[in-house]
């Protein structure tokens, strides 16, 4: 099913009015969040609910938050015990800046979580030492670069075994940087059984083509010219 949101139908509705936990909504209208956009209101319920998703929006639009809050509500909630280095929830992303960018965000948004959910940034053009020391005091989301991921993973600083949620953000910016190798064989080490969610600003043959061949049965939501 395919959601197109005319900008007419988001201005009323509530971040209360999803299910997500009382501190995140807290946190939320903390950052002076009042209504959730687009994006969000149409992506959040999907996630909640564990389905696959392939959501197009324009940069500005809030596609962070639109992840990032149903999933630390999914997180928060499930009582699975985990190894220092297995993260549960592996964010990709094209560059260096993004991944600081939206592991910033995770962490903004679930301050009110008492720390339970560990979130790491990786990415090249830094030491690997210093990042393989921050994977071992535990890990739950990941954000990473294609490349870095593997040569952590080559070197055992973190498991991909157990991850049930995955995103990949910017999509259409990493299939054009050249990533589709690096996609591949990390793709290839994942779990079958997750969440897979894929977002992006634009959605070309090629994009369109990977999402395909990753999601199942997936819900679709395509935002169309306004924040
Ligand atoms: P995108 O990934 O679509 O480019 P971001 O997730 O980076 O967009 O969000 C863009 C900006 O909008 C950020 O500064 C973020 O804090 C802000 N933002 C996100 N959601 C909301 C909201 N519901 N209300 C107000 N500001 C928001
Ligand atoms: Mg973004």
């Amino acid at each position: 099913m395919t959601q197109h949101l005319p900008s007419s139908q988001v201005a009323q509705v509530e971040f209360k009015s999803f299910a997500l936990s009382k501190a995140l909504i807290e946190r939320i209208d903390a950052l002076g969040y009042r209504h959730p956009t687009a994006v969000q209101q149409a992506s959040i319920p999907i996630i909640l609910d564990g389905a696959d998703l392939q959501a197009h929006a324009k940069t500005g639009s809030g596609k962070t938050a639109a992840f990032a809050l149903p999933l630390l509500h999914l997180m928060e909630n499930n009582e699975t015990t985990y190894d220092a280095r297995e993260a549960r929830c592996l964010v990709l992303v094209p560059t260096r800046e993004l991944a600081q960018q939206v592991a910033d965000s995770f962490m903004s948004y679930g301050a009110g979580l008492n720390g339970v959910i560990k979130v790491r940034a990786v990415f090249g053009g830094v030491s690997v030492n210093e990042q393989m020391q921050v994977l071992g005091r535990g890990v739950d989301v990941l954000v990473a670069t294609p490349g870095r991921l593997l040569d952590l993973v080559k070197q055992n600083a973190v498991q991909l075994s157990k991850i049930q949620h995955l995103v990949l953000d910017e999509a259409d910016r990493m299939l054009n940087l050249g990533f589709q190798e690096e996609l591949a064989e990390l793709l290839d080490m994942l779990p079958s059984q997750k969440q897979t969610l894929f977002f992006s600003a634009t959605f070309p043959e090629d994009v369109a083509e990977l999402s395909h061949r990753l999601l199942q049965a997936p819900q679709v939501v395509s935002v169309e010219n306004q924040v």
